[in-house]
């Protein structure tokens, strides 16, 4: 900090903003109304740039520009080899704009640049190879009928797609959808969150340079209740996938149902647990555990945000993880020192210290943080609660910011018990060497993906999505792939000779 108290600042770094309208037919466009919106650094507040504010009537030419791709275009026709050439070849362009796109999540989503650049944009070319060597490998089976029948299935592309994503992840988040839909057939509006469209629209303009043909990627810029909810109750519109909050999951799924009983993923909130047991190395499992929460500033829906470390550990534990949480270094997102950012924006700043503010009047147990850092920018110090009530809002909700609930626990049912006592079923992590604790504690939490001695554990090939309130199907792996398929049965009678 400087004499301010303000964090220092890496301008040096700040891209040239290219694309700022809405992606529709291969083309750059403005909003039918013509309005526009700002998007934020949350590094300090100000004004990035003024992006096209997409609305019904845009959405619609959208869906327009898509159906006419799916019902009369060339990319559901072609052979899965030659989608997967194109898809490849939009892999290699993104390699070569690492920096210039790792620079624009970070100042519209306040992540780190290093990690950008190691992670975030290398994620989005090898999750668009994956698929692209899954694409000519889509069939169906023959199937053993019990009677004189001849039956087999076919994989067709769902058809028309809106993906519709959060801001915490603007990268992996948009190629963790369009990918693999992509190889299936299908094509698709994608609308980015309002906090995050920069990254999306340069995706759109790499995918016309890779040769992804007019209509099949559409991208409309906008704001959630307008062209969000346009995507949502369209007519003409397949499936949606959404990734966003349980709250706006419920909504997408009923418009879905009152419009054209659309089929409809969800990837919602999570509380996850992570179970640190008494014969853990503490150095590995504290490092886990705080990464677990701060990594991505603890906007990832998938942050172990309750900590339960067994008793026999559990003072030494709580005093290493401390004294970490105290030195990980917060700051500028462009800083290669640095390991977290500003929250996205002033909204979710202001929820996460409002929560911090609730644990602290409730009488949970302070043990780091609980402020904000500077005086400029969304920066918020990595807390840990501990004593915290089970009935604690703290406890139950998803904070979405670098908060954590650590916690103390007997016995291996209790941590069960406990870790299940949740409306989500996200992830789940155990870190033990005992191969009975962690294959019964993996077998008795209900949660889409558990994580054994590692923390964040994602690979391409790795299916993941909840139980429970966390929302249904799933993304990534050829789970991901079969989404956006249809199986049809085609059957013919056998006769006997
Ligand atoms: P968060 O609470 O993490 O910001 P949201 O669930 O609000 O996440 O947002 C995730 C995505 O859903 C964003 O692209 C947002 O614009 C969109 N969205 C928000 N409200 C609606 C809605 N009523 N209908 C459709 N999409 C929405």
């Amino acid at each position: 900090s400087d004499a301010n108290g303000s964090l220092k600042t890496y301008d040096e770094h700040v891209p040239e903003i290219k694309f700022t309208k809405l992606f529709i037919n291969g083309e750059f466009v403005d909003s039918v109304k013509g309005r526009t919106f700002e998007t934020i650094d949350p590094r300090n507040g100000e004004v990035t740039a003024r992006v096209a504010e997409g609305d019904k009537e845009d959405v619609d030419l959208a869906v327009k520009a898509a159906r006419q791709a799916f019902d009369h275009g060339p990319w559901p026709r072609m052979p899965g080899y030659q989608r997967g050439r194109i898809m490849s070849k939009f892999a290699d362009l993104i390699e070569e704009n690492i920096d210039e796109l790792a620079a624009l999540d970070t100042i519209d989503a306040g992540k780190t640049f290093s990690m950008g650049k190691a992670v975030d944009i290398p994620h989005a070319a090898t999750c668009l190879r994956y698929y692209a060597g899954a694409a000519d490998k889509i069939h169906g089976e023959v199937l053993k009928m019990s009677r004189e029948l001849h039956g087999y299935t076919l994989l067709e592309p769902v058809g028309v797609v809106g993906h519709i994503i959060p801001w915490n992840f603007p990268t992996s988040m948009f190629f963790m959808k369009v990918a693999p839909a992509l190889a299936a057939g299908c094509t698709m509006i994608v609308k980015p969150a309002e906090q995050t469209p920069l990254s999306a629209l340069y995706y759109a303009h790499l995918a016309k340079k890779a040769g992804v043909p007019d209509g099949v990627i559409n991208v409309v810029t906008g704001f959630g209740p307008t062209a969000g909810a346009a995507i949502t109750s369209h007519m003409d519109i397949d499936m949606v996938s959404f990734t966003g909050s349980t709250e706006v999951g419920r909504i997408v799924m009923q418009a879905a149902a009152i419009s054209n009983l659309k089929q409809v993923s969800l990837e919602l909130g999570g509380k996850s647990p992570i179970m640190i047991f008494d014969d853990a190395d503490l150095d590995t499992a504290t490092d886990l555990a705080l990464i677990g929460i701060a990594y991505n500033k603890g906007e990832i829906c998938v942050a172990g945000s309750r900590v339960y470390v067994q008793e026999g550990i559990y003072e030494e534990f709580e005093k290493k993880l401390v004294a970490k949480a105290k030195a990980w270094p917060v700051g500028d997102p462009f800083d290669p020192k640095v390991q977290q950012g500003p929250q996205v924006d002033k909204k979710q700043f202001e929820k996460i210290l409002s929560y911090i503010e609730h644990g602290k009047r409730e009488g949970a147990m302070l043990l780091t943080g609980g402020e904000r850092l500077g005086t400029k920018g969304y920066y918020i110090q990595p807390t840990i609660f501990t004593n915290v009530k089970e009935d604690n809002v703290i406890m139950k909700d998803e904070i979405f910011g670098p908060v954590m609930s650590l916690m103390k626990f007997k016995t291996v049912e209790d941590a069960i018990k406990r870790a299940n006592d949740t409306r989500y079923g996200l992830a789940a992590g155990i870190v033990t060497k005992n191969i009975d604790v962690a294959n019964t504690v993996s077998r008795s939490i209900r949660a889409g993906v558990i994580w054994i001695n590692c923390y964040f554990a994602f690979d391409n090939d790795c299916p993941y999505g909840g139980y429970k309130t966390s929302g249904f199907g799933r993304d990534l792996g050829l789970d991901a792939l079969h989404k956006y398929l249809h199986v049809k049965s085609i059957v013919t009678p056998l006769y006997n000779s």
